[in-house]
């Protein structure tokens, strides 16, 4: 049997001494939470995507929140969203009150079915929100198309996505609203921060606003001359601005984002094509009309090839010491929206069979080019081994 001699996490953030740097002129500066370096990342980040605005916050859950606040999602309103997702894309409708509506995903690409989103949609609608799942990007058009043609507003799960792009357009520029995540495991990464993007001026300052307090600075300007201690609450906000510490380390991720990507890629080509004579795996859905940010490497296993089940798969892995994962287990079987909502498992029944063979591999820009050729050698041994 094949085995390294170190485990190989199934995930590393890539931090070298830029970070470092960046964030020891914000300490010796004094000022350590929101700030000029904050204001920074979003200028940054906002030109590479091409976006007019981008409100940095502490995590891609409080972006999708506050991005729902702002479109102003009541109780008892509709979000047409996908089962195959981590937990966040569905609990921020749930803050709401509000209910996540959701719509099977396509069996090649595990985003989104387009097709089934129109059935989907109501009178209570008041968004969709697609999950560009492990890094490739979602159809836009037909999406865009459907939500168009009935008034509704997309805000795009970018928590995988960043760098990517649609047509030539840069996911963080194409819908109303674009949300982003810098967690520990994810493409960049602040620890935890994420970022909202979107060209219209109103609901970016309604974000802004509601990540800090509710408090608005501006009516002093406006309508007092009294000091700048001015402030104005204007509605119960959140605490969900990011800290310039963390700002910091992003600007140092967001020089590298385009290197680590490629690296990512490379990896992912890799795989393709030591795996590609393999009848027992299927590989990860690719466009040609997309650029993938190959936040995940997920493969597929032809069960009906093999004589061992995804768990066993995985637990071959681990005896080889490397490090694997599931995404995702569909939201609607898991216990909290099975039990509100009376699902079946087989209520989204792409969602349900696809997740019970799939298993994603490391890929990441720490990797050297011996853990690859490890990981490649573990899965084809595996695979073999367990021939039907
Ligand atoms: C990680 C993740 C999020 C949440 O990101 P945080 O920054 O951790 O809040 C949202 N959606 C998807 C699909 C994710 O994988």
């Amino acid at each position: 049997m094949s085995s390294r001699e170190q485990y190989l996490p199934f995930a590393l953030p890539d931090i070298d001494g830029s970070e470092l740097k960046e964030i020891s002129e914000v300490l010796a500066s004094g000022w350590v939470t929101t700030g000029p370096k904050v204001k920074q990342l979003e200028a940054e980040f906002a030109e590479i995507v091409g976006a007019r605005n981008a409100i940095a916050v502490n995590s891609c859950t409080a972006a999708m929140h506050l991005a729902l606040e702002a479109l102003g999602v009541k109780r008892g309103d509709e979000v047409v969203t996908t089962p195959y997702t981590f937990a966040a894309t569905a609990e921020v409708i749930r803050y709401f009150d509000a209910r996540p509506v959701f719509v099977d995903v396509d069996k090649q690409s595990l985003n989104i079915n387009p097709l089934l989103i129109e059935e989907a949609i109501t009178s209570r609608t008041r968004a969709i929100i697609p999950v560009h799942l492990g890094g490739l990007p979602v159809d836009m058009d037909p999406v865009q198309e459907i939500a168009s043609r009935h008034g509704i507003p997309i805000i795009e799960d970018a928590a995988h996505t960043f760098p990517a792009s649609y047509k030539g357009r840069q996911i963080g520029s194409i819908s109303e609203m674009t949300c982003f995540s810098f967690y520990a495991t994810k493409t960049i990464t602040t620890g935890e921060g994420g970022m909202i993007t979107t060209d219209n001026d109103g609901w970016a300052e309604r974000c802004r606003i509601m990540s800090l307090h509710g408090i608005s600075k501006d009516a002093w300007m406006r309508y007092t001359v009294e000091g700048n201690w001015y402030y104005e609450i204007i509605a119960p906000g959140y605490k969900y601005n990011m800290t310039d510490v963390a700002a910091a380390m992003g600007l140092a991720q967001l020089r590298k984002a385009h290197t680590m990507r490629d690296k990512r890629r490379a990896i992912a080509l890799q795989f393709n094509a030591a795996f590609a004579k393999l009848p027992q795996l299927e590989l990860p859905a690719d466009s040609p009309n997309v650029e993938h940010a190959w936040h995940l490497y997920m493969i597929r296993l032809h069960l009906d090839h093999l004589r061992i089940d995804r768990a066993a798969f995985a637990e071959e892995l681990k005896k080889r010491n490397i490090g694997a994962s599931v995404h995702f287990i569909p939201l609607h079987i898991h216990p909290y929206y099975r039990d509100l909502f009376g699902f079946k498992p087989e209520d989204f029944p792409v969602a349900y069979r696809e997740y019970q063979r799939e298993i994603s591999l490391p890929i990441y820009s720490k990797m050297s080019d011996d853990d690859v050729q490890s990981v490649i050698d573990a899965v084809v041994e595996i695979a073999e081994e367990n021939r039907r």
